[in-house]
């Protein structure tokens, strides 16, 4: 998704936490079992906080260390980099839980790292009961995603590193207050590149509801969190759901790739001109259905067809919107599709474009980290000057 960057001390100026080493007589010292000295110059970017080892960074590994395994981080000269988490087996061979020499990584590290975490997610509990509380790299824990819907936890493991912790990432999530369930979605291809099954399931408590329910800015949606997306929600859409809200009065609103609807409950509930949702699968559109009447809406305007030959439909007919969102899955999967998934986001762009009324505004998102925002930006400019719009 296109998403603005707000940086937040963390790492370097963050305060020692329990665990980090300040409490020594508390935990419990494991030494590593072994060492990973990096090739000369390899140090720089770990210096920089950058939190990863790759495969080809490495000179040697001294002692054995099973995959997921805390070993310590080298430089050529031998002077301590970082406690890292070890697998073999990925390109990413090394993930770092601490710069710090004195930190100790035990239950008690990963249990304040979790709750330093959900601490700096709490204020979006006054628009929403569900956030992402964990977000892996950006809160010093590699591989670990942890959302929060209502009283269901639901974890997303995707390391050897994260997959050593869960025990103890369900006891850090088990201390949130008000937690019933604790589920797991790791079923997700990356994992394969790490060496490691998908896997899925309950962790701690009740089994979830079959339709986990949520608010967010006077909205509500269902879910389900054992086959959603992601782990249930695009919780990441949040701000840009939000904007569509304050877009929407008035206008007549197109959303393509509609998945829960969310994008076209919150344009309806602020008042938009009627609402047409598309999405290819008609399993996704019986959840925007569902999540329309939830918020006591009329299920309607919802289209079951392929958004390219949708788009191209509406173009023929003449069909006519005054803000459309464009917000498909992932059409960059690997660098070596970047042709191919650039002139995907090209045809879509225009195609929307080209259905707008004067003064329209299109709503576009990509979610394709190999495309980065910048190229994203400039096909959309191209989009539009091909179609003949002043955007
Ligand atoms: N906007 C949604 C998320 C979209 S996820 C939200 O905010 O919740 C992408 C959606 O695109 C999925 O629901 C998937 O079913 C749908 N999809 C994938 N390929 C498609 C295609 N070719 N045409 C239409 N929909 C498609």
């Amino acid at each position: 998704m296109v998403v603005g960057l707000a940086l937040v001390t963390t790492a370097h100026s963050r305060p020692v936490l329990p665990g980090d080493g300040g409490d020594l007589t508390s935990s419990v010292i494991m030494s590593p079992t072994a060492t990973i000295v990096l090739r000369h110059g390899k140090e720089r970017s770990l210096r920089r906080r950058h939190p990863w080892v790759f495969a080809g960074a490495i000179d040697r590994v001294v002692g054995s260390a099973e995959p997921g395994a805390t070993v310590q981080v080298s430089a050529a000269d031998g002077s301590f980099l970082a406690w890292a988490a070890y697998n073999p087996a990925s390109q990413i061979a090394a993930r770092v839980w601490s710069f710090d020499a004195a930190a100790t990584v035990d239950a008690d590290f990963i249990a304040a790292r979790v709750h330093q975490a959900a601490a700096a997610r709490a204020d979006v509990a006054a628009c929403s009961d569900a956030a992402r509380l964990v977000f892996a790299e950006s809160d010093g824990l590699p591989g670990v995603i942890i959302d929060r819907y209502a009283s269901v936890v639901v974890l997303e493991l995707t390391t050897a590193g994260a997959d050593r912790w869960r025990p103890a990432l369900v006891e850090a999530c088990r201390s949130l207050e008000g937690v019933d369930s604790i589920y797991e979605r790791s079923d997700v291809d990356i994992r394969g590149r790490e060496g490691l099954p998908q896997r899925a399931g309950l962790l701690w408590g009740a089994e979830p509801p079959a339709t986990v329910v949520i608010g967010e800015h006077g909205a509500t949606y269902g879910l389900d969190v054992r086959v959603g997306h992601k782990t249930g929600f695009y919780l990441d859409q949040r701000e840009a759901r939000r904007a569509v809200a304050a877009l929407a009065p008035g206008r007549r609103v197109l959303n393509m790739f509609g998945y829960t609807g969310a994008f076209s409950v919150v344009a309806t509930l602020a008042g938009a001109r009627g609402v047409t949702t598309v999405d290819s699968s008609a399993p996704a559109l019986a959840l925007a259905a569902d999540n329309l009447r939830r918020n006591g809406l009329e299920a309607t305007g919802l289209v079951t067809a392929d958004a390219f030959g949708e788009l191209r439909r509406l173009r023929d007919v003449a069909a006519r919107f005054d803000l459309i969102i464009v917000d498909p899955p992932k059409l960059v999967q690997r660098s070596h599709h970047l042709d191919k998934g650039a002139r995907a986001y090209k045809d879509l762009n225009w195609l929307a474009f080209g259905l707008l009324n004067p003064g329209g505004i299109l709503v576009t998102f990509s979610c394709s980290g190999v495309l980065g925002a910048e190229l994203h930006q400039k096909i959309v400019a191209d989009a539009a000057l091909d179609a003949g719009r002043e955007a």
